[in-house]
């Protein structure tokens, strides 16, 4: 079991300004989850102004929200087993709920599942899906099938703040934080449509979910004890954002870690990552240790590759020596390094030759440093991360024409 996790304490007054958004040190997010369509007051009390999102609340809350408007508690079971493990997409499908009931539910609330805007399916099977939130926004959400399993990667917000040189979304600006709701209600779509069993959940898709991480805490949760997938089998990425690093260690979640590294040293990193300002690698590596120390789990470094940026003989040296530690530093890091080929989205950045890929990686391992590398997806569609949403937005009219990226594979990964 996933514990939904105690709200932080006070927000430490410290405030931190990236490109389009502020956040609070304190790892308060930069604004307050919001449901898809505006909240009631309350949770929980029907409004007919404000249809309130299923997809969000635990059963006992979807029992609780039936009880509020008369009904018996083992209604709101039959609709929570209808949502979270029947795949209804609608009160309409709930077919052993009277029609009457049906109605009276649907007046008050939503079962929240986005609508599909575009849909892109690739050779191996992985399928993106665009989506359209109740306000009008979209976001990006993938089924990865591969071959005994399958997974679904997750955007946790409106575009990203965070502004790293490389990635599709970061160009886009930020608009606004999911809610768990519509997090969840992403892999609900996704495994509604898929042909084989879903057992993973990513969080790689849009956004960086420690700067939104009550709800990102409440999809976990909602993931684990309704839908059914293990902890172990769930995934958070996060480009670096320590008090979320901290609140992670503290809930003791037995899910998996990564962390987008990118590069062995502060230099490196400030050049195309923005939050190498503001939480600088030895603050961030002192973070991930007291994380595996707490939750005993090892993390994940994952290790964008791009040519002639940080992909030299000499980084991967420095990238051992960080994965390796020093005695006083408390020795080797729990971790294993993910090398992920650039997917060449910027028309600035390359991916370097299989040769030089290969290279780096013996390096490493010739250094005794656990290493893998990612598992390329989607090899023909918009993969990597927000590469649909942009294209759909530079197909919509009066766009400006764009330049056609190389495709090169999916920016989720194997967990
Ligand atoms: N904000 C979080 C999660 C979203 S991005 C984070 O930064 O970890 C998920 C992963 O995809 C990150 O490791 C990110 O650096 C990587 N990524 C972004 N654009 C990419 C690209 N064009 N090619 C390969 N990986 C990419």
């Amino acid at each position: 079991m996933i514990p939904t996790g105690s709200e932080e304490a006070r927000p430490r007054t410290t405030t931190i300004t990236l490109p389009e958004a502020t956040f609070s040190a304190s790892g308060r997010e930069c604004a307050p989850p919001r449901l898809a369509s505006s909240t009631p007051a309350s949770p929980l009390s029907p409004s007919p102004e404000a249809p309130l999102l299923l997809t969000g609340l635990t059963t006992a809350q979807i029992e609780e929200f039936v009880a509020a408007l008369g009904l018996p508690r083992y209604r709101g079971r039959q609709v929570a087993d209808w949502i979270y493990r029947r795949n209804a997409g609608s009160f309409e499908e709930m077919t052993d709920l009277p029609r009457a009931l049906r109605h009276q539910l649907a007046a008050v609330a939503s079962v929240g599942r986005p609508e599909v805007v575009a849909r892109t399916v690739d050779a191996d099977g992985t399928t993106k899906y665009l989506v359209r939130l109740g306000d009008g926004q979209t976001v990006e959400c993938v089924w990865l099938p591969y071959r005994e399993w399958s997974s679904v990667c997750l955007s946790t917000q409106v575009g990203c703040p965070m502004a790293c040189a490389f990635c599709a979304t970061g160009r886009g600006g930020f608009a606004r934080n999911l809610s768990a709701g519509e997090i969840v209600a992403q892999f609900l779509l996704a495994r509604a449509h898929a042909p084989c069993p879903v057992t993973h959940a990513v969080f790689m898709g849009m956004g960086e979910p420690l700067l939104n991480t009550s709800a990102v805490l409440q999809a976990l949760h909602l993931l684990n004890s309704e839908c059914g997938i293990g902890a172990r089998n769930l995934t958070l990425s996060t480009v670096g954002i320590v008090p979320g690093i901290q609140r992670l260690a503290r809930e003791k979640l037995q899910i998996n870690l990564a962390l987008s590294l990118h590069a062995p040293d502060d230099e490196t990193r400030a050049r195309f990552m923005p939050v190498a300002q503001h939480f600088p690698l030895p603050v961030v590596l002192a973070a991930l240790r007291d994380y595996t120390a707490a939750t005993h789990r090892r993390v994940t470094l994952e290790y964008l590759l791009i040519a002639g940026v940080n992909d030299s003989p000499a980084h991967a040296d420095r990238l051992a020596d960080l994965v390796l530690g020093k005695k006083e530093e408390g020795g080797p890091l729990l971790a294993v390094v993910n090398l992920i080929p650039y997917n060449e989205t910027e028309a600035r950045f390359r991916r370097p030759s299989e040769e030089g890929i290969r290279r780096f990686m013996a390096r490493l391992k010739q250094r005794g440093v656990a290493v893998t590398r990612r598992l390329e997806r989607g090899e023909t569609i918009a993969a990597a991360c927000g590469q649909l949403r942009r294209e759909a937005a530079s197909d919509a009219p009066g766009a400006r024409p764009r330049r056609s990226p190389r495709r090169r594979g999916t920016a989720v990964a194997r967990t």
